[in-house]
């Protein structure tokens, strides 16, 4: 939130002056020949900049949003469109609601790279490096990943055929609680289970937990309920 602060001058008005030419002198030294083309340049400017800021301000809702209760891209454009009615005004509402659909659909690159490290290194402290390789993927909105009705918090699955893990991005966890969701996943892959009621997916948490692995000391606790994949990926 700590961004909110600029995103005022860019939109109201006082923009032209903050992003190009100081916060005193600007304006009032462009020559009436200019004027125009400078018009021009900076409803541009203002465009980009607006929608720049908007697809992270968007994508900051989609997890707020997915982390209390979920969301859509039409319910995240009208909570964006409510909360920065300056910077929707600058790009369109239409753009604004392509721009929701967009990242709905979108993955978070770096954390992907971030809990693929993770997935290599917890394979070779855990597993022996037996471990076949699975692609992790920090997603959005994994409703359009893992489609189901599952509202269980944080929604998460693996997919066994096409050997992906998918993780939503949260704000309300740490490091460790997601470090213990990735080993809950790779104690699936271990066991060759897609549910929590297998015996010997149990067995492996435990195998885990003895080994000093980050999982959940209560058994209760290490169980989640997983989203539901469609037959069509599950098989
Ligand atoms: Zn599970």
């Amino acid at each position: 939130m700590k961004q909110k602060g600029s995103f005022g001058p860019a939109v109201n008005g006082l923009g032209h002056t903050a992003e190009h030419a100081g916060p005193k002198d600007g304006i009032n030294r462009v020559s009436p020949k200019k004027e125009n083309v400078m018009k021009d340049e900076v409803s541009t400017v203002n465009y980009d900049r607006a929608e720049a800021l908007l697809r992270s301000i968007i994508k900051y809702w989609i997890v707020q949003l997915m982390d209390y209760g979920g969301t859509c891209p039409v319910t995240t454009a009208e909570c964006v469109l409510d909360k920065e009615p300056a910077l929707c005004k600058a790009i369109g509402k239409e753009r604004v609601l392509a721009l929701c659909k967009e990242l709905h659909r979108a993955e978070n690159i770096s954390q992907s790279e971030w809990y693929q490290a993770r997935f290599h290194q917890f394979n070779n402290q855990y597993f022996g490096g037996t471990l076949p390789d699975y692609r992790v993927h920090a997603v959005y909105d994994i409703t359009v990943w893992a489609p189901g009705d599952c509202d269980e918090f944080p929604r998460s699955d693996i997919d066994h055929a096409a050997h992906e893990i998918y993780l939503s991005m949260t704000h309300c966890v740490g490091f460790r609680e997601m470090d213990e969701l990735l080993i809950h996943f790779m104690a699936h892959v271990a066991t060759g289970t897609s549910t929590d009621e297998d015996f010997a997916w149990h067995l492996e948490m435990e195998r885990l937990r003895q080994f000093g692995a980050p999982v959940d000391a209560s058994p209760d606790n290490q169980s989640i309920v997983h989203a539901k994949l469609p037959n069509t990926l599950k098989n």
